[in-house]
């Protein structure tokens, strides 16, 4: 049944639950679940003395900082619509979000006001701005690596947020009733099939597959979290926050995603469990430091947002000690909708080579259909688009009809991904359909491409896309990013390939490149790529 109570329920009670447990650690500091409690519930009396409330929305544009959770649950406290906007967006994108999603008011870090925010808000309908720097909720003078070149200074015309939760006091517990039907989130999507869409997220949805998370995964007291996902990214929202939120467990924070930070705080804070996506865990094998690190703690490993290629998987094993774990879900999802269960693994299916990402979860509705026609659903072992229903499945996309009216079929949200389902039930993703690269009529999905390039051992990343072909429609292009200290000549890769596939499916063409550009969630950049494979600059 979908959950009777909203996150901001959930999060209180686990707050009166567990008052001195840590609800975040950032970096080498513990905030306690009353002490987030309390912070909350003074930004959200700020918000009302401000006339924000029920409805309203409040864009938040950090990285991952505490000041992140702090206004999430202050504006959920007064039924406001929490709108987590990536931090790597420049004016165009924000202004594009602070526009569609209508915001009265925005938390924001200072460096990203100064860079971006501040010439863009003039032009939007947010009226209140609360800055705050990534360095507060610090001890004075704490130095990390990835916090270098961090100051403290506050932008002309912004309030600041630590100024603001010290002197108005906290709400007292009055506060707006949020039913889980309300809205708990805009959250967008990245875009790469149009203008980005705000999915519409209840907070039954999010609640929902919250205890998902929490109970396919068997998250206990004796569990704690560690944040590598963006929080503005669906993963990180629920597979971190809401997850934390709703079994009263820590969740460790530290701005943005460092490899070597973050093996040094798995170290110190022992960290039970993560998601994020396969190339968090490729950097953290190639981490110049990774050797002999100790990761035995996190033990509830879950890779998500992208295909895992299986020998990443083993290679990890090997160095680690750990089994990564397949997860796959949507933004329109709230995330999984299939995961492979804690302490099971995952096969992999002996045609297309693709590992498997689970088994429906707990309300998950799964369907295969038909690539042609969506009314028609295919047999056990053939290739489907995946339509999917249940309870935490997205209500619909902000202020766009037509794109809600097309994105569902006879009540199943079509998720824009083949997949085959075997006898047993395990799920294979095939690829996104709109990735599907056809060279003289046949498929070719890069995800199995990107399989065997895994294989190798001098791979570190390999991105996979088509480019225009005059003879064939398209051609298979790979770009590989290797192991430091690694070199191999494009023609024997390329061999390396042609041994291991059909002759319409490997590469063509390798370029070899520094590092694969990748978005803010460690999913590589197809569109980008795409167009440099059109116009190659070799680089080898
Ligand atoms: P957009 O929808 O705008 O293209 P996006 O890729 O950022 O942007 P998300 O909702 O973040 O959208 O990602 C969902 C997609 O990620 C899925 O549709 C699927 O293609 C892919 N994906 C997620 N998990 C997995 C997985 N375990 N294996 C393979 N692919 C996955």
């Amino acid at each position: 049944p979908p959950p009777q109570h909203s996150m901001a329920d959930l999060f209180e009670a686990s707050a009166r639950r567990v008052p001195e447990r840590d609800a975040i650690r950032y970096f080498d500091e513990a905030i306690s679940y009353a002490r987030l409690e309390d912070l909350a519930s003074r930004f959200a009396a700020a918000l009302v003395e401000r006339g924000v409330g029920k409805g309203d929305r409040v864009a938040i544009f950090t990285q991952n900082n505490p000041q992140f959770l702090i206004a999430q649950y202050g504006a959920w406290k007064r039924g406001a619509i929490a709108v987590p906007l990536n931090p790597m967006f420049k004016h165009r994108e924000l202004d594009y979000h602070l526009n569609d999603s209508g915001a009265k008011a925005l938390v924001c870090l200072e460096g990203l006001y100064r860079e971006v925010a501040g010439e863009v808000v003039p032009g939007t309908r947010v009226e209140h701005v609360f800055t705050t720097s990534e360095l507060d909720l610090l001890p004075e003078g704490a130095g990390y690596a990835n916090l270098a070149g961090a100051r403290k200074l506050r932008p002309e015309g912004t309030e600041d947020l630590l100024e603001v939760l010290e002197t108005t006091p906290p709400d007292g517990g009055a506060r707006e009733r949020v039913s889980p039907e309300d809205i708990a989130y805009l959250v967008y999507t990245s875009g790469t099939t149009g203008p980005p869409k705000g999915a519409v997220e209840t907070h039954s949805n999010v609640a929902y597959n919250a205890e998902v998370y929490r109970t396919w995964m068997r998250m206990g007291d004796e569990d704690s979290v560690l944040g590598v996902a963006p929080l503005f990214h669906i993963t990180g929202l629920v597979g971190h926050g809401a997850l934390a939120a709703l079994a009263g467990i820590p969740l460790v924070l530290f701005h943005r995603f460092d490899p070597s930070e973050a093996l040094r705080l798995i170290e110190k804070w022992r960290p039970t469990m993560t998601v994020g996506s396969i190339t968090v865990f490729i950097a953290l094998m190639n981490a110049p430091d990774a050797a002999g690190r100790d990761l035995s703690s996190l033990k509830k490993c879950y890779s998500g947002g992208a295909p895992i290629a299986p020998s990443i998987t083993e290679q990890f094993e090997e160095k680690f000690g750990i089994y990564i774990h397949n997860i796959y879900g949507l933004t329109e999802s709230n995330s999984p909708t299939h995961a492979v269960p804690y302490g099971s693994r995952a096969p992999v299916d002996e045609k297309s080579g693709a590992l498997s990402v689970g088994v429906p979860v707990p309300g998950c509705e799964a369907r295969l259909v038909s690539l042609e026609d969506p009314s028609e659903e295919v047999p056990v072992g053939e290739q489907g688009e995946f339509a999917a229903r249940g309870p935490m499945i997205f209500r619909e996309y902000w202020n766009k009809p037509e794109e809600t009216e097309r994105a569902f079929h006879e009540g199943y949200f079509l998720t824009g991904d083949v997949a085959v389902m075997d006898q047993e039930g395990w799920f294979y993703i095939v690829d996104r359909k709109k990735d599907m690269i056809n060279v003289s009529g046949y498929k070719v999905w890069p995800r199995e491409v990107e399989d065997v390039l895994y294989t190798h051992p001098a791979v570190k990343e390999a991105a996979v896309v088509g480019a225009p072909d005059p003879y064939r429609g398209e051609t298979v292009v790979a770009f590989v990013a290797l192991k430091e200290g690694q070199r191999i000549p494009e023609e024997d890769l390329v061999s390396y390939c042609r041994e291991r596939m059909a002759a319409y499916k490997y590469p063509r063409r390798i370029e070899f490149l520094e590092e694969v550009p990748k978005t803010a969630t460690g999913k590589f950049l197809r569109r980008e790529l795409r167009e440099r494979a059109q116009s190659p600059q070799r680089t080898a």
